[in-house]
């Protein structure tokens, strides 16, 4: 069993970058352990990182490969590396360098302070004004739906001990979300802050489209007050339309021959209906959809080929 273990998703990530990962995780963490390994999960990607990977593998032991039958998502190919990592502690970090090894030491000396799982805050998003005030709001809409407090500046780099990844593993929901899993899981948790580094080449292999896919999976996987909201203003609604209704026929038999008006307010009232109905019924679905994936019970991934040969361990 290594003592370290170093997870990494990789998608599209140029082999330039990947020998420079692997290169300044080996000196990093040989300041703490010699035991340790790198699995480097390739997430279907379209280039060569494949063959980089498998390259680097052959080359360095301590180099390990999982390859995916194709894109299943970064939280995916999280699960797919911690299914394989056997370390006494598991270091989760991106591929791209924007989680910079150097900050290891540093996770690793809070761990032994007696914490199970420590994440890294970023001590700054190098993102655009527009993706962080996008990340604020959507970050403030996911802590008042799931009652938690998700810190936005926490990205995926954590280390876990290897008790709280044998429980994440337990745990194979589709809709997943690293940090709340592990949060679910328990645990001593602590965090420390870090520069996170400008993105690799600045680009992101996410599209706004992924994102906002991932968001609201993440959304609907960790909270069931959508449904509770929409029942709340489905029932406020039959209240009101009760009182009004009330008060309609109370005047028809107070003044029948009172001309017929208002039909404004039956149409706002029927677009209205008919607008928060579809919400409720949208909201509903999506739930339905997560139930439905959830029983099909597919595996979260499928493995084409690892540099080892080594199975997953469940
Ligand atoms: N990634 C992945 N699968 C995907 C998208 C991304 O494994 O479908 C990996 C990617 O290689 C990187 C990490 O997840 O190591 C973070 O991705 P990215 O840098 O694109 O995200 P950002 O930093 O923009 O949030
Ligand atoms: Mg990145």
């Amino acid at each position: 069993m290594p003592e370290i273990s170093v997870v990494a998703p990789v998608y599209n990530q140029r082999a330039q970058t990947l020998i420079e990962l692997v290169r300044r995780l080996s000196l990093v963490i040989s300041s703490i352990t010699d035991d340790f390994d790198i699995i480097l999960v390739d997430d279907g990607s379209e280039n060569d990182a494949w063959s980089t990977i498998g390259a680097m593998a052959s080359a360095d032991p301590k180099v390990r490969g999982v390859h995916l039958s194709r894109n299943f998502g970064q939280h995916v190919a999280i699960t797919a590396g911690l299914d394989y990592a056997d370390g006494n502690w598991v270091v989760v970090m991106d591929a791209d360098l924007q989680d910079r090894p150097e900050v290891i030491p540093e996770l690793y000396a809070k761990a032994q302070q007696g914490y199970d799982v420590v994440f890294v805050n970023r001590a700054r998003r190098p993102e655009s004004l527009l993706y962080r005030s996008l990340a604020a709001t959507f970050y403030l809409v996911l802590n008042a739906l799931s009652g938690q407090d998700y810190n936005r500046l926490q990205g995926n780099f954590s280390i876990v001990c290897a008790d709280a990844v044998r429980a994440f593993r337990r745990v194979r929901e589709p809709g997943r979300f690293y940090g709340g899993i592990l949060r679910w899981v328990g645990f001593r948790h602590a965090s420390i802050t870090a520069e996170h580094a400008a993105a690799d080449g600045g680009q992101t292999s996410y599209n706004f489209r992924k994102r906002v896919r991932f968001a609201t999976s993440l959304i609907v996987s960790f909270s069931t007050r959508l449904l509770y909201i929409s029942i709340l203003i489905g029932l406020m609604m039959a209240i009101c339309s009760f009182i009004a209704a009330a008060i309609i026929v109370i005047e028809k038999i107070r003044y029948p021959d009172y001309p017929l008006q208002g039909w404004p307010s039956v149409m706002t009232a029927i677009f209205f209906t008919a607008g928060v109905t579809n919400v409720a019924i949208g909201f509903t679905g999506i739930y339905i959809g997560q139930i439905l994936q959830q029983t099909r019970g597919r595996p979260l991934y499928v493995v084409a080929a690892t540099t080892s040969g080594v199975a997953p361990i469940r």
